[in-house]
């Protein structure tokens, strides 16, 4: 039967939204959407897959400090509006934390959001809104059936080795690993490297997956191995407001040194670190660029060091590089990150064409260098999307 996935991705301050064809789900959405500003002053906006803006109609004004719930509640009889005679057959989520047992997408149902609900506290920023929207559609929508698909499943095929803290056994036991996150986008790439490498794409890939939230991870046979991001999302590479990986001495010191209490600590890693801390001026990538101050020359030099760090961390895990994929808002567009991250590689063979690289190409490895190095966009929901396809047939 023919019809449209909805596919939703509910952050701490958005929801944003794509409508799928369900006969064609691994491409670009018919139109993509979100709700920003959640928390505070909540505003809608959408486009069609050519770019054209859509009419927000009642969404044009909503109200202040609306939580998720409500909010995908109202956005809900504007979708309808958009599949006109098409049948809605499934929506998709984004949920971050699948904790050891979801592998893969999963149909919820009672059960299953009992058990969503009961890994909460693995990923308490996250997890809540993730629930919320599966609630909100299972209000407005209970005949349509709901999909979780997980960022931290891809992951699960790494060695028990790659997952473990050096923490004493009764609290792994208890689920304190490192689990990994941004699943869904290193799914996509694994999903499309046959495209770009062709036989190679199973040999020994980083993915590096750069954008607000960034972190890496090494693959053979497009399988995770090992990934920068651990137990929270909080972990491996320098992001734009988390601190990335941190001696926790740290956080020692700020509770015993400075008085300050896990809520205070929390604001600090998680909203005022990163290259907004280091830079003191913003988290976005793209203002740290046009900026003269040398505070944000600085915090971009540390992004790129500690990223370039991170991926010779990952190295004995596949033991060396046959191909780096950039991805996401900085992989996919900063010509300038990818430049400062790949000069920290060039003992490992690692050089880019400065011409192919200012381009954004697919290819912008130069010749000689002994790895392939491409962007690829990534495409989260059509992970999600395909999903919905795969476990309604
Ligand atoms: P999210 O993790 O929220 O999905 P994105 O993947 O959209 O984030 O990445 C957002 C980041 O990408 C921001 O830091 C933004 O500045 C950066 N970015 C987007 N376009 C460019 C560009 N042309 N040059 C440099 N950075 C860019």
């Amino acid at each position: 039967m023919s019809g449209v996935f909805l596919t939703l991705n509910a952050g701490s301050s958005s929801v944003k939204f794509a409508i799928f064809d369900s006969n064609d789900p691994s491409t670009t959405p018919q139109i993509r959407g979100k709700i920003a500003g959640i928390g505070g002053t909540p505003v809608f906006s959408a486009r069609k897959s050519n770019g054209v803006a859509l009419d927000a109609g009642a969404l044009s004004s909503l109200d202040v400090l609306s939580d998720h719930e409500t909010l995908i509640g109202q956005l809900l009889p504007w979708l309808a509006a958009q599949y006109g005679k098409q049948p809605l057959l499934a929506v998709g989520h984004r949920v971050v934390h699948g904790g050891q047992n979801f592998t893969a997408p999963t149909l919820i149902s009672p059960i299953v959001l009992q058990q969503l609900e009961a890994l909460v506290p693995l990923a308490p920023l996250h997890q809540p809104h993730n629930i919320a929207a599966i609630r909100a559609i299972a209000k407005g929508q209970p005949d349509i059936p709901q999909i979780a698909c997980f960022d931290t499943s891809f992951h699960r095929s790494q060695d028990r080795l790659a997952q473990l803290f050096a923490l004493p056994r009764a609290l792994t036991d208890e689920g304190v690993i490192r689990y990994g996150f941004h699943g869904l986008s290193y799914d996509y790439i694994a999903s499309v490297l046959p495209e770009y490498l062709g036989e190679h794409a199973s040999g020994r890939v980083i993915v590096a997956h750069l954008g607000n939230g960034s972190s890496m991870c090494a693959m053979k046979d497009r399988q995770s191995v090992s990934t920068s991001m651990g137990f929270t999302a909080l972990d491996g590479l320098m992001m734009g407001r988390r601190c990335g990986a941190l001696d926790p001495g740290v956080v020692l010191y700020l509770m015993q040194a400075k008085g300050m209490d896990a809520a205070e600590i929390e604001t600090l890693l998680y909203r005022k670190s990163g290259l907004l801390g280091v830079s003191g001026i913003s988290n976005d990538m793209q203002v740290l660029q046009t900026s003269d101050a040398p505070q944000a020359h600085e915090a971009i030099d540390l992004f790129c060091f500690r990223a370039a760090g991170n991926l010779a961390g990952l190295l004995p895990s596949i033991g060396g590089i046959d191909a780096l994929v950039f991805t996401a808002g900085i992989g996919e567009n900063s010509a300038l990150v990818r430049k400062l991250i790949c000069q920290r590689l060039d003992w490992l063979g690692i050089a880019i064409d400065d011409a192919e690289n200012n381009e954004n190409a697919i290819t912008i490895s130069a010749q000689h260098s002994t790895a392939k190095v491409l962007v690829i966009p990534t495409n989260e929901e059509a992970v999600v999307a395909r999903a919905c396809r795969d476990l309604l047939t």
